[in-house]
C-alpha cells in the first residue's frame, strides 16, 4: 500500500482523487489560529497546541481518526514540494495534516504489532 500524503486543496476545486479534506471548515480542522490568519499564534505554536489536544483526544478514544485511515488529507496549505519550489524556509510539519498523517502511521504501526 501507498504511504497516504498531504496534498493541496485549492478552493472551489474538485478534491484530488481518494483525499479526505481537513481544512478549517470540517471537523477535522485546527481550531488555532496564525496571526495571519486572525488568530493569536505562530504557525509553530498552531501545531503544537493541536498536536497536544488530538494526544488528548487519541486517549479518550484511540479510534478517533480510524476514518481518515489510507486517504490523502487534503488541506489548503502548500506542499512541501511548493514551499520548495517558492523557496521558502520551512520546518516539519508544515501543517496540522502532517501531524494527523504521522500520528496515523504511528497508530497503524502499532496495531500491526499488536496483532
Ligand atoms: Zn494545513
Amino acid at each position: 500500500m501507498t504511504e497516504p500524503i498531504r496534498v493541496r486543496w485549492i478552493p472551489y476545486k474538485k478534491l484530488p482523487p481518494n483525499s479526505k479534506l481537513v481544512t478549517r471548515k470540517t471537523r477535522w480542522g485546527n481550531k488555532y489560529k496564525m496571526i495571519k490568519h486572525g488568530g493569536k499564534y505562530s504557525r509553530e505554536e498552531c501545531l503544537k497546541r493541536f498536536d497536544k489536544d488530538l494526544d488528548r483526544i487519541l486517549l479518550r478514544n484511540p479510534h478517533h481518526l480510524d476514518e481518515l485511515f489510507g486517504y490523502n488529507l487534503a488541506c489548503s496549505c502548500m506542499t512541501a514540494g511548493e514551499l520548495k519550489m517558492k523557496d521558502y524556509k520551512h520546518s516539519y510539519p508544515h501543517c496540522h495534516a502532517d501531524i494527523y498523517l504521522d500520528k496515523i502511521k504511528e497508530i497503524r504501526k502499532r496495531r500491526l504489532r499488536s496483532g
